[in-house]
């Protein structure tokens, strides 16, 4: 195990994010980091679409009635940015986006041939944490989470528990934390629902918590008011646990905002509804990633993947038509024209944990061809320049992803 080596100097080595006192808790990203970012996004965007998710956008601002109606304005305000109109009425930057998509839900008169309704989306919150708490990305006051809410009929929960927890086990597989767990946190004394609600919920999760074959802890009182909560926590190369994605039965907000759905019946019912969320706070999860790797990515997540050297300014065009054959195969590729000597941009393209560098000369260029330099890692690709297309071939190969994500809808 090794001392972990602080995200915010891995972004300072690699350029992908910094912070400024003038926003405090707030991110500037640079563009090396957002395509980290996205790519994360982009992960999580193909797993919503394998298990039919609807994505959706609800507003960053809501008046003080919504937040009223989800207790927020109550239970909440310490945390919560507020403003007010000119006309003296109130309204929240959102902490969660929940409240938006019960209003999503109730646009319509749903039917129970609807449900399973799930919305998901990538929303940014903002937290008024105390300017003492601020760590980096692990803690910040406007971060993005992956969320979701399932709204669906009681019967169906329990199937939609173990899809999520399945998947949710395989995606964290495949960033390689192999070391997970599992915390259920159960009714705390002061809660709302039924006794038998609660011991049908705990039963669902626990059910579903014991069938991923991983260390389960129960976490007696800590379940929210409105429902008990799963907990994925992944351990890191340095040792330390992350709690990170999270599923959590809620018997409150249906009621809050009178949700309903028309049953088989013709009776009008209250549906169940499941937060989720795989990775939490994209942001924290991107930290953890950092230090987990100490910076070096594996290749199908770097932000650069391959970085085309051309030797002199006559090699440049031939490095444009390769780094553009990359893109075309979807790798992360720039050509680097400066025109420092060779030692400096190789080193430099280290510093910034770019995976492949492929280097054109006067013999490259006049061939047509190129030669690769794995930068991390033993030197497994020859060194004999390969025509660009076995090269961007090579490079793919070795920027795929895992199975479980390469095997997503794309
Ligand atoms: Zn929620």
């Amino acid at each position: 195990m090794s001392e972990a080596r602080d995200h915010r100097q891995i972004a300072r080595d690699q350029e992908l994010f910094h912070f400024q006192e003038e926003a405090p808790g707030m991110v500037f990203w640079h563009a090396r980091g957002l395509q980290l970012y996205q790519a994360l996004e982009s992960v999580a965007r193909a797993l919503l679409r394998a298990q039919e998710y609807q994505e959706v956008r609800s507003p960053q601002l809501m008046r003080q009635p919504i937040w009223e109606a989800s207790g927020h304005w109550q239970h909440f305000a310490e945390g919560m940015f507020k403003l007010q109109e000119d006309d003296g009425r109130g309204l929240a930057l959102r902490p969660v986006n929940c409240p938006g998509h019960a209003q999503l839900y109730r646009s319509a008169l749903r039917s129970y041939r609807e449900l399973p309704l799930r919305l998901a989306e990538f929303g940014v919150v903002h937290r008024k944490e105390p300017s003492g708490a601020l760590q980096g990305l692990f803690r910040l006051r406007q971060f993005m989470q992956d969320d979701g809410h399932i709204f669906c009929r009681p019967e169906q929960v329990a199937a939609e528990l173990s899809a999520f927890c399945q998947a949710l086990r395989e995606l964290y597989r495949a960033f390689g934390f192999a070391e997970l767990s599992v915390g259920l946190s159960l009714r705390p004394a002061q809660r709302i629902g039924s006794g038998a609600q609660w011991d049908s919920a705990e039963q669902q999760l626990a059910a579903a918590a014991a069938a991923l074959g991983v260390p389960v802890l129960e976490q007696p009182g800590e379940g929210a008011f409105y429902g008990p909560k799963l907990e994925f926590k992944l351990r890191d190369r340095q040792g330390r646990v992350w709690q990170c994605g999270t599923i959590q039965l809620d018997f409150a907000m249906p009621e809050r905002f009178e949700l309903e759905y028309v049953d088989a019946d013709g009776q009008r019912r209250r549906p169940v509804m499941l937060h989720r969320a795989l990775y939490g706070s994209v942001e924290r999860f991107l930290g953890v990633l950092l230090e987990h790797y100490e910076g070096r990515l594996p290749a199908w997540l770097a932000p650069e993947q391959a970085r085309v050297l051309a030797l002199g300014p006559a090699q440049l065009e031939h490095a444009r038509a390769l780094c553009s054959a990359l893109r075309r195969a979807g790798l992360r590729a720039l050509v680097d024209s400066s025109e420092e000597r060779l030692g400096g941009r190789i080193a430099r393209a280290r510093q910034l944990q770019v995976p492949f560098l492929l280097v054109i000369g006067a013999r490259e260029a006049r061939d047509g061809s190129a030669s690769i330099r794995a930068l991390a890692g033993p030197q497994r690709e020859p060194r004999e320049p390969c025509s660009f297309e076995q090269a961007v071939a090579r490079v793919a190969e070795a920027c795929q992803p895992p199975p479980f994500i390469a095997g997503l809808p794309g």
